[in-house]
């Protein structure tokens, strides 16, 4: 920030600080960012621009924290404890958090409390779960007795994007904490101030000072010298798959693990004996979440051309009556996250104009919305020919591409006819067919019937392709963070 005015602006401005070795503090450099709220297009607050000098002191605390006696003397049980007194501090906070959540990322509010609540809800799970995952004992020759047991990686590297920061961050805690890692988190600049308030309930949980870090910062900054500095143990990384590229190619010159949680086009295969007035509204309410800014949107819906006119009619009136506005009003839609995810989303849909795909139905915009805030309405296009941008990238925005097919082979091979293999959804009676196509389907998840499952805090997630590896949420996620060791002991 600089000149006079900008000074005078910035002290009304709330100022979050970072967390580091159990302190809130600046940037050593002082620089801060300003937080814009995405449904005013104002400054609300600023955080620190910490640079690779404060990644180096974020980095050596969690390390320290890992061997000091508070953290090593405690039991995985102990762990649990302190991940489930986090949960009740959350549930004590969760007002403050979901408003918080709601301004920070532009989300309706009622997406807040979701998240909030969807954050507990991980901290619980990972809570009971952080004492049943055992080794195994192996049968190798009688004078030894040979088994398992899982060992934290040491320091993790959580790299954070800003269209779910408390949900993403809370799915990264709760399990790296459970099996004893220290983390390191670099949230996103555009949205990050519920982890920030969250790591500093931790402390008030029983979590040791250093065990978890937040540096906050610009990525090319922060989170680049924080994915090669070479005292990290593994790296998570959820975001584009730009950046995904970037963080596996430092992972591999430190030699270590890392899971990438990255995009999706996921597909919604709509087949002719599918109730569509169950399907449709879930289809719908499933993309429009969080404006579209959701990794596993299923941005793409696949429909048999027998059901055609009548899913477009559907469609049409119910995108017609979806209303965009400011977080707080609760709205269908809030705004988007920032100018250039506007910009971004602006430009697929001119594109589908300028190639005259059809629009079917589009919502609107609230009178009252402020005019600097980052709206803009939920749009459904179809017949889209898929090899369109429409039926191939990621828009990240609430806009659906409607596709028609007219066999089950060839729903299958347009599901997975883009890089991404994120999630999928299957709507039709015959169980048969439900259980061909989900097998044939390339995605890390398969909802038959449904879709998200309420987000499922159980269920292992994470892509194939470019979508990215490695599993996050549920059991499957204490596997990765961990490592397996084989200890053998010979009492001949
Ligand atoms: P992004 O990749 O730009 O940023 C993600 C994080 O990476 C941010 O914290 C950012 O500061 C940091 N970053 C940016 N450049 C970096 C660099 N050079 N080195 C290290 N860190 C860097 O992504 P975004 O725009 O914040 O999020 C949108 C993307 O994330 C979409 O593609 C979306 O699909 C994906 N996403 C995936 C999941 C999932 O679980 N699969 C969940 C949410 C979002």
């Amino acid at each position: 920030m600089t000149g006079y005015g900008a000074a005078l602006r910035s002290q009304d401005l709330k100022k979050y600080k970072a967390l580091i070795a159990g302190e809130q503090c600046d940037a050593s450099s002082g620089e801060t960012i300003e937080m814009i709220c995405p449904s005013t297009g104002m400054p609300f607050a600023t955080i620190p621009r910490c640079s690779a000098a404060d990644v180096g002191r974020a980095v050596s605390s969690a390390e320290a924290a890992l061997h000091s006696q508070s953290w090593v003397g405690l039991s995985a049980g102990e762990r649990g404890k302190c991940l489930y007194r986090l949960s009740e501090l959350l549930f004590e906070h969760r007002d403050d958090l979901a408003h918080l959540e709601a301004r920070d990322t532009g989300k309706p509010l009622s997406q807040g409390y979701g998240d909030i609540d969807a954050a507990i809800a991980y901290f619980r799970f990972y809570a009971g779960a952080a004492d049943k995952i055992t080794g195994e004992t192996l049968p190798i020759d009688v004078d030894y007795l040979a088994m398992t047991v899982r060992e934290p990686h040491g320091v993790v590297a959580s790299i954070v994007p800003w269209n779910y920061p408390m949900q993403i961050f809370a799915r990264v805690a709760g399990a790296a904490l459970a099996m004893g890692n220290s983390l390191v988190v670099k949230p996103s600049e555009d949205a990050c101030l519920s982890i920030i308030e969250t790591a500093n309930l931790a402390l008030k949980a029983g979590f040791p000072a250093g065990i978890i870090n937040v540096l906050t910062g610009l990525g090319e900054e922060a989170g680049a010298a924080l994915s090669y500095n070479p005292q990290i143990g593994f790296i998570t990384f959820t975001g584009s798959p730009d950046v995904g590229t970037m963080i596996q190619s430092a992972a591999a010159r430190n030699h270590i693990g890392c899971t990438l949680e990255l995009g999706g086009k996921s597909p919604q295969i709509v087949f002719e004996d599918a109730d569509l007035n169950k399907a449709l509204p879930v289809i719908q309410d499933c993309l429009l979440k969080n404006g579209g800014q959701t990794c596993s949107a299923g941005s793409r819906v696949l429909v048999h051309e027998s059901r055609w006119e009548e899913a477009v009619d559907i469609l049409r009136s119910s995108f017609r009556s979806v209303v965009s506005g400011q977080y707080q009003d609760d709205r269908d839609l809030g705004p988007l996250i920032n100018a250039s995810q506007l910009r971004r989303v602006n430009a697929f849909c001119e594109q589908a104009e300028a190639d005259e795909i059809p629009l079917i139905g589009e919502g609107t915009i609230a009178p009252d919305a402020a005019r600097e805030g980052y709206y803009t309405t939920a749009k459904v296009y179809g017949p889209v020919p898929i090899n369109h941008p429409l039926a191939q990238d990621e828009v990240f925005g609430p806009v659906l591409a409607v596709i028609p097919f007219r066999t089950e082979e060839e729903a299958v091979s347009i599901a997975n006819a883009t890089p991404y293999g994120l999630v999928a959804g299957v709507w039709t009676k015959d169980i048969a067919r439900a259980t061909r196509v989900a097998k044939a389907i390339r995605s890390g998840q398969v909802f038959i019937n449904t879709y998200g499952a309420g987000g499922g805090v159980e269920l292992p997630f994470g892509g194939v392709k470019k979508s990215g590896h490695g599993k996050e949420k549920g059991f499957e996620a204490l596997k990765e963070f961990s490592v397996l060791k084989t200890i053998v002991i010979s009492h001949a």
